[in-house]
């Protein structure tokens, strides 16, 4: 018989401490996947055998290159910039680019091998893969930005292509980074081709793609409440961050009647006890892609709103929680505060937001529990379909492409109740969510055989 990976989750673990060092949010996303797959999989020989988890750990490459640009006032600037490629077992490799100065190799690592199960998820053929660099667009302007990202595409174009990788955006990368870097991959190769997407409806963008994820993950949430029968209309909802995914997601609950009380960024929250409706929503988007200002401006404009500087939200009673911000920004007190106070659902706009400690509050609570490897993949699933009408060179309507979401969000929910239900009627959708993930992708690389 073949060398087996027949070692305990403990062994296991601490080879990829040992191979990873240092790198805590990479080892963190791999324990969490690594507790479910094992009892999934200790049955299963020819899993071991052919050591899948193990080679789903261990990215396919990661390349690292240094981006140099000159800011306004001529100063020689420099980052780096990353491209993690995890796994092209069923598709060309996709996920977004990060510009943010907290951007770490471990943590695009981790954010690569988070996309390959939400990838698989989808049910549409793509890959797992993640970038960025450690630059701070904020307070940059136009120019440097430009000037920025052309660097960065310098580099990047050689390692992507609509068949190879295709990159999207996530934090600090919107509609005017993606627009950069598309010019500047055209520019370079003369060609016009779906390589990235989250482009501009003008150019090859597809309808739906900016309120995908923020929609999606309230359609998850609408999902695991109607399993319980249960709906949105009537709820109040905390939501944290100001950018794409939370005011969509703002958006969306409040199309279902719900009430959304907070917003928040990295300076901290703001609490509108009469919530935040369109008006205000609008209000909020332009204030953050348009005039580029603080969450903290909310309570110039509307009166009976306050602003919580330094603070997160999880402390405001709700019954929904959407963290829509960053990973690790919901932690073991806040999650327990949010049980206290009688939250039944949570929603993860975000990637990993919430820390291993409060999944096993929400889990131990019995609270409906999403998380965004699940949650948020309809941002990833519509950009999907914008490499599908790329290739085809024709565009979806707004309404279809609507459709295409609702639907794929509710296939997605029940391929987590498929491999999570408890048979107590309590759904572990993050289990059901690594699972069923996993099971595409280790299928096909069984098929591929050792390579
Ligand atoms: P944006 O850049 O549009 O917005 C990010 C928001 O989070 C901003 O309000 C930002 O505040 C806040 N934020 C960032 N870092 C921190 C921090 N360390 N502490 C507190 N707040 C912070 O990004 P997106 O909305 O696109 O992404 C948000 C999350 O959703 C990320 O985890 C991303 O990976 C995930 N995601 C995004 C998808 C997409 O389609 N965009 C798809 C799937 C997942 P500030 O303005 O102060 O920086």
């Amino acid at each position: 018989m073949a060398v087996s990976d027949h070692v305990d989750l403990e062994t296991f673990i601490k080879g990829v401490e040992k191979r990873n060092p240092g790198q805590n949010e990479f080892v963190q996303a791999v324990t969490e996947v690594a507790q479910d797959i094992f009892e999934f999989i200790a049955d299963k020989e020819e899993y071991h055998e052919a050591q899948i988890l193990r080679r789903i750990a261990e990215p396919d490459r990661v390349v690292s290159f240094r981006v140099c640009w000159e800011d306004d006032n001529h100063n020689v600037r420099v980052q780096r910039g990353w491209r993690v490629q995890n796994n092209n077992a069923i598709g060309p490799y996709k996920g977004g680019i990060r510009f943010h100065p907290s951007v770490t190799e471990s943590v695009l690592k981790f954010l690569a091998f988070e996309q390959t199960f939400k990838n698989s998820l989808t049910g549409l053929p793509m890959g797992g893969g993640k970038g960025g660099a450690n630059f701070n667009p904020r307070g940059k302007s136009d120019g440097e930005v430009m000037r920025f990202c052309q660097s960065f595409m310098t580099e990047l174009y050689r390692h992507i292509g609509p068949d190879t990788d295709v990159p999207a955006g996530d934090i600090g990368v919107g509609a005017r980074e993606i627009g950069y870097m598309f010019g500047q991959y055209k520019r370079i190769t003369g060609r016009w081709e779906g390589v990235l997407t989250g482009k501009g409806m003008e150019y090859g963008g597809s309808q739906m793609r900016p309120e995908a994820t923020g929609y999606g993950a309230v359609y998850f949430m609408q999902n695991m409440l109607k399993h319980k029968k249960d709906g949105i209309d009537g709820k109040t909802a905390v939501i944290s961050g100001s950018g794409n995914v939370a005011t969509h997601a703002a958006e969306q609950i409040t199309k279902q009647g719900g009430k959304v009380l907070t917003l928040s960024d990295s300076g901290g929250f703001i609490h509108d006890p009469d919530g935040i409706d369109q008006d205000k929503i609008d209000w909020i988007k332009d204030l953050k892609t348009n005039r580029r200002g603080r969450i903290s401006e909310y309570t110039d404009e509307f009166t009976g709103a306050s602003y919580h500087e330094g603070e997160r939200p999880w402390g405001v009673k709700c019954d929904l929680a959407l963290p829509c911000a960053t990973q690790n920004e919901l932690n073991g007190d806040e999650a327990r505060t949010l049980v206290d106070n009688g939250v039944i659902a949570v929603s993860e706009g975000a990637n990993m937001p919430t820390t291993l400690e409060g999944v096993h509050i929400f889990h131990d609570a019995k609270i409906m529990y999403g998380p965004g490897k699940a949650a948020n993949a309809g941002g990833v699933a519509v950009s999907g379909l914008e490499m599908s009408q790329n290739a085809e060179r024709i565009s979806w309507n707004h309404e279809r492409l609507g459709t295409m979401l609702t639907e794929l969000m509710e296939g997605i929910h029940d391929k987590c109740v498929k491999y999570g239900d408890q048979g107590d009627g309590y759904v572990d959708y993050v289990k059901g969510a690594n699972i069923a993930g996993f099971k595409k992708v280790a299928d096909a690389m069984l098929a591929y055989g050792v390579v």
